[in-house]
């Protein structure tokens, strides 16, 4: 198989390489041709319905969002199409740009030094005899609404946090959930965060969310309570809340204004949104919170470039491993690395260190050996609305489950 007849999405900065890229593939018979000029446009135009894309051109180094974090965001889409990372970096670099593709389960045809050629793309297309090209894949299309239909729901109070369990890996007590945003819409039923975060951060709601998301998570804990159970809840937070001066003080009204202490919700703020050049509002907002008492997450460990010295300048309390690690760690030794990585950073900065996204027995198993503290994923189980959360954990002190010889999973009670 070679260029003719296939899709492309060519994801390059720089207009001339561009340009380029996209002329070679059209004289060469290429089916359609699609530019983006980042990893974001590229999701967007791999979003729309219909663009049965076969291969990706990606280029590594792009303003927005760059090719590791697009390479990330198509890997968790479970995107089957092919991927070609074309780049004028060093080797090294290349070449651990190309294992970390692979650890989120791309399939990466190869890799390519710029400048970009013809016998290099039909080489990797399989022109001599190796056509291993995925033809017309679709990302798992998230649906789309506009800005005034979620304000819409905002209003009618159609969010919904439901609520996935967060266990000990070493005794298999059931230590705290973390609340994700569903959406139960009157026409598609529940709606997850994918089809409508992004949206809502565009239109200036994201601040209505996060409330709602606190609100319900302060009920669910005081329900807890009066049921003699202890938990602590985990909430999302948006890089957009952190740049709000008075962020930190609404929390606190919608926590400790309901008399639940701080210490029982926990914030989970993604690695990106972590160090990218947090400003003193954001850092401000998150050392207030800390010193209020509130848990602070650094969620999706492992997605973005950071250093330990970066993340010491926020006093974590957790680290959160991205589910892309825990996934192919049994298989994949560069995620294993990444994996054993991570809870050495845990360690260092002595806070908690919890995996993500655990599915089967032998990821459970490989985490309890590394000594990681806390697991969450669906091996364990899905997030489910609270009512289902409840009967869950009541069936578990009548009935441990047990995940592995020596782990039942159980409620902590107080
Ligand atoms: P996250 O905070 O990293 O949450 C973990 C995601 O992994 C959740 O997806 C969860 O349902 C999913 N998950 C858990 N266990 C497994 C597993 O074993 N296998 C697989 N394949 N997936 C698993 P969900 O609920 O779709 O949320 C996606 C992301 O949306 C979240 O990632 C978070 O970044 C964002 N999000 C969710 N709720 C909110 C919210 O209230 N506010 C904000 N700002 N973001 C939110
Ligand atoms: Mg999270
Ligand atoms: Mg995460």
């Amino acid at each position: 198989m070679g260029i003719a007849g296939l899709s492309f999405l060519v994801a390059e900065d720089e207009p001339t390489q561009q340009t380029l890229v996209v002329k070679l593939l059209k004289t060469q018979g290429a089916e359609n041709v699609y530019p983006a000029g980042n990893g974001r446009e590229a999701l967007d135009i791999l979003l729309k319905q219909g663009t049965g894309i076969d291969v990706i051109v990606c280029d590594l180094q792009m303003p927005g969002m760059d090719g590791m974090q697009f390479m990330r965001r198509i890997g968790e889409a479970d995107y089957g199409g092919s991927v070609i990372i074309v780049s004028a970096l060093e080797r090294t670099l290349l070449a651990s740009a190309e294992a970390t593709a692979k650890a989120y389960g791309v399939n990466l045809l190869g890799v390519i030094s710029k400048p970009i050629t013809v016998a290099a793309l039909e080489g990797l297309l399989g022109n001599q005899g190796a056509p291993q090209v995925k033809v017309k894949s679709r990302l798992g299309a998230a649906q789309s609404f506009t800005a005034a239909e979620i304000a819409e729901g905002l209003d009618r109070d159609q969010f919904e946090a439901y609520f996935q369990p967060k266990i000990e890996l070493a005794t298999g007590r059931v230590v705290g959930a973390e609340a994700l945003a569903r959406w139960r819409h009157p026409k598609q039923g529940i709606v997850l965060p994918a089809s409508f975060i992004k949206l809502i951060e565009e239109s200036g709601k994201i601040d209505d969310l996060t409330s709602v998301m606190l609100g319900k998570g302060v009920a669910f804990c005081s329900a807890f309570d009066k049921a003699g159970l202890n938990t602590v809840v985990a909430v999302n937070i948006s890089l957009m809340s952190l740049n709000r001066g008075d962020f930190a003080d609404r929390v606190s009204e919608i926590v400790q204004g309901q008399g639940l202490g701080a210490e029982r919700i926990c914030l989970e703020i993604t690695e990106t949104a972590a160090t990218s050049n947090l400003g003193g509002t954001a850092l401000e907002n998150l050392t207030r919170l800390r010193m209020m008492g509130f848990g602070l997450s650094i969620d999706d460990l492992g997605t973005a470039a950071s250093s330990i010295q970066q993340l010491t300048h926020i006093p974590f309390t957790e680290l959160k491993i991205d589910r892309s690690f825990v996934a192919n760690s049994t298989t994949d030794k560069t995620a294993m690395d990444v994996l054993k990585a991570s809870l050495d950073i845990a360690r260092q900065l002595k806070i908690k260190a919890v995996a993500e996204g655990v599915e089967t027995l032998e990821e459970w198993n490989v985490l309890q050996e590394l000594g990681c503290n806390l697991a969450q994923g669906h091996f364990i189980a899905e997030a489910m609305d609270a009512q289902a959360y409840v009967a869950w954990v009541r069936s578990l002190s009548m009935e441990p489950i047990f995940h592995s010889s020596n782990s039942p999973v159980q409620a902590k009670s107080r």
